[in-house]
């Protein structure tokens, strides 16, 4: 009930995380070589799980979950869903790759940065070292001529990878593109510290150059305009970096220069009350990702914000 074809051998699966309908997705490649983008979180993958039984695939068909990255919400599912899928292996950054081992470091650290919501998502189970694959380039064969290819898209995280695949030619995009919030067709940054933002654009390039035909976010759903919608996710960071510059070297406080951002980037200023009236993306954006781009301009000037 969940799935929703969304193109050739493409389904969009909603998690549903902690009841957040439209919150988080995870995809499902159903050639005759399927392929999970996305684990999701520890806590929604029985509803993963519901959802590749719907569509009709067998769990030990499944041979490759493919991860953009390490965080909770987007692999930390991945060690509790692999015991139900006793072929699969995991796609994911080198960098990314000892903390799927061995959660034990990650799961405080996203307990301090995403507070209640690391609850939402739930305590990651380590994956086997010997069911990880560490890839930052090349290509996984889907059956039926297509392939996922993978693109190193650091800047989010150090270990952020996205992946196009070739049935539609749309991109994974991870949360190297940000969160779109499709009611509102409306994109916002996701930038928590520590956050890199020439690595970002430079990473936007390499989608664009790929001159895809949709964007599939992971926070939510396919979006076409896809070059445009990256091209303007460039600015967006740009306009944000700019605003917490101005910010840091004025001695503003984080509350001033929030405000300022929301007030300044139309996209924030559309959604600011739908933002604050939800109890993840308050926390995720409007608090970790200001703190990511403060931080980011706190590094580049050399000076606390106050
Ligand atoms: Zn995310």
């Amino acid at each position: 009930m969940h799935t929703k074809q969304i193109g050739k051998n493409l389904i969009q699966v909603d998690l549903c995380t902690g009841g957040y309908s439209q919150l988080i997705s995870s995809y499902i490649l159903a050639g005759s070589n399927p392929v999970i983008v996305e684990s999701g979180p520890t806590n929604s993958v029985p509803n993963l799980l519901d959802a590749i039984n719907e569509v009709g695939i067998k769990p030990e068909a499944i041979r490759s979950v493919a991860v953009t990255h390490i965080h909770l919400d987007h692999a930390g599912g991945a060690g509790a869903l692999l015991k139900h899928l006793p072929n699969a292996n995991v796609i994911v950054h080198p960098k990314g790759a000892p903390h799927l081992i061995d959660p034990e470091r990650l799961w405080p650290s996203s307990q301090s940065v995403l507070g209640y919501v690391s609850e939402v998502f739930g305590k990651p189970e380590p994956v086997p070292q010997n069911r990880i694959i560490p890839m930052t380039e090349g290509s996984i064969d889907l059956g039926d001529g297509g392939k996922l290819s993978i693109i190193e898209t650091v800047g989010h995280a150090s270990h952020h990878l996205s992946y196009h695949e070739a049935f539609n030619g749309g991109v994974f995009t991870g949360d190297a593109a940000g969160t779109y919030l499709a009611e509102c067709n409306v994109v916002v940054p996701t930038i928590p510290p520590p956050f890199y933002l020439e690595p970002a654009l430079a990473s936007l390039d390499k989608l664009i150059a790929l001159n895809p035909s949709a964007l599939y976010f992971t926070h939510f759903g396919k979006a076409d305009d896809a070059v445009n919608r990256l091209k303007a996710y460039q600015e967006q960071l740009k306009l944000w970096a700019k605003v917490a510059e101005e910010g840091v070297k004025a001695g503003h406080n984080l509350e001033q220069i929030r405000s300022r951002i929301i007030k300044e980037d139309p996209a924030m200023t559309a959604v600011e009350e739908y933002v604050k009236g939800h109890r993840v993306l308050q926390k995720t954006v409007l608090e970790n990702c200001i703190n990511g781009i403060v931080g980011y301009a706190e590094r580049k000037l050399g000076k606390p914000a106050s």
